[in-house]
């Protein structure tokens, strides 16, 4: 009798701690999540610091600048077709091009865009959305059946700034070949823009301009 109450009792402890269990396991749940967000957003804050560290140690290395970047948006600076989005959605841009875009600007570089994109009026909220609207000093942003060549008399005129002092990144290859041949340095980017087609743009740049200083000299 004294074994059974005992059993009874141990089982009235056990769900009781079933029971508490349960109805604390969602405020668990949503703590760890919570701080699991936290921590995850800490980790990416101090991942962008670093980037644009190096992206500033990098634009220090070299003596010649060019004066204007130019930035392809839709698979050069974010990952989609803004066509195929909504523009109430929450857009992201490669994981290291804000930090690289901020790098630039703070070492006095101006910025600009060059989109064939059909829809700029998603590409323009989205642009708003991540913040980096006013970064940019010009926006050419409409669909062409130039590849881009239109786009960069428009930067130029807006701007003033000559060609051979942009360095414009891309990711389709028609592009790079029709801009180049304007005398824009142009880097064909992979899998959007990171430090790594940083360096070779201001690396590439930076022969462009000397070979050109040698021409003149030589002339
Ligand atoms: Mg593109």
């Amino acid at each position: 009798m004294w074994k059974m109450g005992r059993a009874i009792s141990k089982r009235n402890k056990t769900s009781r701690l079933l029971r508490a269990e349960l109805l604390l396991r969602p405020i668990i749940s949503a703590s760890a999540s919570w701080w699991l967000e936290e921590e995850e957003e800490k980790g990416l804050e101090m991942e962008g610091d670093r980037v644009k560290d190096e992206a500033l140690r990098l634009i220090g290395v070299f003596e010649v600048l060019p004066r204007l970047v130019v930035f392809d948006l839709d698979y050069t600076l974010w990952p989609f077709y803004c066509e195929m989005r909504s523009k109430w959605e929450v857009p992201r841009l490669y994981r290291e091009a804000y930090s690289i875009l901020h790098a630039l600007n703070d070492k006095g570089i101006e910025l600009a865009i060059a989109s064939r994109s059909p829809t700029p009026d998603i590409a323009n909220t989205f642009l708003n959305k991540l913040g980096i609207q006013s970064m940019f000093l010009a926006k050419e942003i409409f669909s062409s059946w130039t590849h881009k060549t239109e786009h960069f008399e428009g930067i130029h005129r807006r701007t003033g700034v000559p060609f051979e002092s942009m360095l414009f990144f891309d990711d389709e290859y028609r592009n790079i070949d029709s801009v180049s041949r304007m005398g824009v340095t142009s880097i064909l980017v992979d899998n959007g823009v990171n430090l790594r087609e940083l360096r070779i743009g201001l690396e590439k740049f930076a022969e462009k301009s000397k070979q050109q200083e040698n021409n003149e000299k030589s002339t």
